[in-house]
């Protein structure tokens, strides 16, 4: 830094400081020990401490939070490739543990900065100080951060159903037909479960439509509770559902529709003072070569759902009943 203001006349001098000082940006001007030699006005009012608390001490001494090591080895960079270096919020938050300027307006309680670290070079040519420069950037840091988030629950919001909170018949479909390519690349079998709830029109008629709602989420979540999340329970239609049993054969996954069926079964839903109770029919159909397409896989399981519904209902049938090998 006397490098630098050795060389400028008096009155620029205090000029060029007046500005330093007040300006919005955070200066750090910090020796080879890391002692601070310039400390501006932005410091001051964020850290609450001035030059002359500071002066000549040791950086890492007033502000753990700095990081020691990780700031060192920046710092040294700077020092001996004698070139700026550049630290963004993205990679870390915040230099200087500040509050934020605007707590109540803004979404965040801390400062994010990016960070300059500038060699400053002395009259003799080397480069004994170097200068930190900070800005303020919690604005354009957390509409970020909100913007990503918007994104992201835009994202869950296009491939949810908004009643029962399972997929959507447009992604579990992209579901269905990523399985099907994935049986054709990798030869890892898949069974495909479809359910309907039996006689759900009647619910609808004897109890109202709400009371129908309420039943849709109560088997939408037995559904969710007994298949694998990797399962991908989706919402096919109105009362109509489809769950992806990846990496089980039709043999394993009958037991899994028979335990989904018995917990249906006996679940009762109360609703407006009512005790509702229902039963659901289901098909399974395992992947295998002779089938064309994802849509034909589903074909063979909806077959079998239907099966079961002119069998009775409240049955399972598997598509390997129906055409046995
Ligand atoms: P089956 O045993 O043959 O499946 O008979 P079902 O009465 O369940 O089948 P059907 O297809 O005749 O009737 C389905 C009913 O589901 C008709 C429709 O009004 C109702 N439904 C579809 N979507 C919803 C919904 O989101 N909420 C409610 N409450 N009812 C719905
Ligand atoms: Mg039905
Ligand atoms: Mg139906």
């Amino acid at each position: 830094m006397t490098g630098m203001i050795n060389s400028l006349p008096l009155d620029e001098f205090h000029r060029i400081l007046d500005i330093l000082q007040t300006i919005d940006v955070g200066l750090v001007v910090l020796d080879h020990n890391y002692q601070i030699t310039l400390w501006n006005g932005f410091m001051e009012n964020h850290s609450g401490y001035n030059l002359s608390q500071l002066a000549e001490h040791n950086v890492f001494h007033y502000f753990p939070e700095l990081a020691e090591e990780w700031l060192r080895q920046k710092v040294e960079a700077v020092f001996t490739l004698r070139c700026a270096s550049f630290i963004s919020w993205e990679l870390r938050p915040y230099l200087f543990n500040f509050p934020a300027s605007r707590p109540f307006t803004g979404m965040s309680d801390v400062m994010y900065q990016n960070v300059t670290i500038m060699p400053l070079v002395s009259r003799h040519g080397d480069i004994s100080h170097v200068c930190l420069i900070i800005y303020d950037v919690t604005d354009t840091a957390t509409s970020k951060q909100a913007l990503q988030e918007a994104n992201q629950q835009l994202t869950t919001l296009s491939i949810t159903d908004r009643l029962t909170g399972l997929y959507n018949r447009g992604y579990w479909e992209e579901c269905l037909r990523n399985e099907f390519n994935r049986y054709h690349r990798t030869g890892k079998v898949s069974t495909l479960m479809m359910l309907d709830i039996d006689f759900f029109k009647k619910v609808n008629d004897t109890y109202g439509h709400l009371a129908g709602d309420e039943v849709l989420r109560r088997a939408s979540a037995l559904l969710r509770q007994i298949v694998r999340c990797s399962d991908m329970p989706g919402r096919y239609g109105g009362e109509e559902f489809g769950v992806l049993l990846t990496d089980i054969n039709e043999s394993i996954a009958l037991h899994v529709a028979e335990r989904l069926r018995h917990s249906m079964e006996k679940e009762v839903v109360i609703f407006d003072g009512q005790q509702i109770k229902f039963t659901i029919s289901i098909g399974l159909a395992e992947v295998t070569h002779a089938q064309q397409s994802a849509l034909h896989w589903l074909q063979k399981a909806d077959a079998a759902l239907y099966y079961s519904k002119h069998a009775g209902r409240n049955r399972v049938t598997t598509s390997r009943e129906l055409s046995p090998a």
